[in-house]
């Protein structure tokens, strides 16, 4: 059950991550250019790796980009 998903994520994580202080500190400038640049993952796979594995950092992340870059309608 718990432990399970627990062993599953700690087995999927990425030793790039760089963990949630530093994913925040950046994704303010991770957003703009993932917004402008498909490129963005491989420029910062640390911060690629984070959201990929946090789902807290992803949400903010999300939320960012679509203040930024609302979808075409
Ligand atoms: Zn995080």
């Amino acid at each position: 059950m718990n432990g399970q998903s627990a062993l599953d994520r700690f087995l999927r994580t990425d030793p790039r991550d760089v963990g949630c202080e530093e994913a925040m500190e950046l994704l303010h400038v991770y957003v703009e250019l993932a917004a402008t640049d498909a490129a963005a993952a491989s420029r910062y796979p640390g911060i690629a790796a984070h959201l990929r594995a946090c789902g807290p950092c992803a949400e903010d992340f999300e939320g960012l980009l679509a203040a930024i870059a609302p979808p075409a309608t």
